[in-house]
């Protein structure tokens, strides 16, 4: 079936430190991470800011952890603060809690996929079946 694909990419600073980490990622310090969303549908659907079913979803929506902490977001925190305890700040689980957080945002049927890097090189994705 043919499909639409969104796909944003933006940034977001903030610290972390991996708990129990044997090496310099044990101890606090930053990244610029990077976040790529991908949502894909058959379907177009309103949104937070649109009535008329013309989007797959809204980018701003897409885009909710870019902002800053104090409006809900994910920039200029320390993660381990921010994320529930059972999301350790690997860049795995950033992306899963970025994925979780999201879905909750859009009707189910849409397929959401978030890769986080925090370097230019090495990314983690987690993405519906
Ligand atoms: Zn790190």
């Amino acid at each position: 079936m043919p499909k639409w694909k969104l796909l944003t990419e933006f940034t977001f600073d903030s610290a972390h430190y991996i708990k129990d980490y044997n090496g310099p990622c044990g101890r606090l310090h930053g990244h610029t991470y990077t976040v790529r969303v991908e949502a894909k549908s058959s379907k177009l659907y309103s949104s937070e800011y649109c009535p008329h079913p013309v989007m797959v979803a809204d980018f701003r929506t897409l885009r909710w952890a870019k902002k800053d902490v104090t409006k809900g977001g994910l920039d200029h925190c320390v993660l381990n603060d921010v994320l529930p305890a059972e999301y350790a700040t690997t860049a795995e689980m950033i992306a899963k809690y970025i994925y979780d957080e999201t879905k909750k945002r859009l009707t189910p049927d849409i397929h959401l996929k978030v890769a986080v890097s925090e370097t230019p090189n090495s990314w983690a994705e987690y993405e519906d079946d």
